[in-house]
């Protein structure tokens, strides 16, 4: 819990909305607080997945938009919602949040569009600097890992080394720094879990 709370208080003078949490259903009761009874949309996430939050929202009657159960068009639905909410692929000591992805939807997400964005990071997700990010993204553990459970057929997937492909199946073709919070929300939550969570 330590390194969290040092990581919160980084989060916080960058301008995030940040909380240490220590478990899975104590990052759920954090993410329904935040959000009462607003619109949802989400990101590809196991974390999210882990948590159960999609679900829960369903049951509550909140409207929520997701791809992974809604089908592709979910996409777009979720970059107008209320909150928007995803995990991280690194983050920082110092608190900068780094994610990739193939299509850009949840950076572009994250930088403009939903009204507020909520990102879940298990403590696995925690690197030493911007570098250390980098090299995550493109590890074996994490594009490796990704790529193979979605059957695409990738260098990391199958040999579980990045060589900068050039494949159609590519999944970090876009990947993001965030210093700070986009000015574009009106708010960028962050839940910190002290547990390892997603890839
Ligand atoms: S560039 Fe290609 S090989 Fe490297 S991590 Fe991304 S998908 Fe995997």
């Amino acid at each position: 819990m330590e390194n969290l709370e040092y990581l919160n208080e980084h989060l916080a003078r960058r301008g995030f909305k940040s909380c240490v949490v220590s478990d899975g259903q104590e990052a759920l009761r954090a993410a329904l607080n935040i959000i009462g009874t607003g619109s949802v949309g989400i990101g590809g996430s196991l974390t999210v997945r882990e948590i159960g939050l999609y679900d829960e929202l369903k049951n509550k009657g909140n409207a929520v938009y997701w791809h992974w159960t809604d089908g592709a068009d979910a996409k777009r639905s979720a970059a107008g919602a209320d909150y928007y909410v995803c995990s991280a692929n690194a983050i920082t000591r110092e608190g900068v949040i780094a994610l990739t992805d193939g299509s850009g939807n949840r950076i572009s997400a994250l930088t403009f569009g939903p009204k507020n964005a909520i990102l879940i990071i298990g403590k696995n997700k925690i690197v030493a600097d911007e570098r250390e990010a980098f090299m995550r993204i493109r590890s074996a553990e994490c594009a490796g890992a990704n790529a193979k459970r979605l059957g695409v057929h990738t260098p990391c997937a199958e040999f579980g080394k990045c060589d900068d492909c050039t494949s159609p199946d590519r999944i970090c073709s876009v990947t993001a720094f965030f210093e700070r919070p986009s000015k574009g929300l009106q708010n960028t939550y962050v839940i910190l879990v002290d547990r390892n969570m997603g890839l």
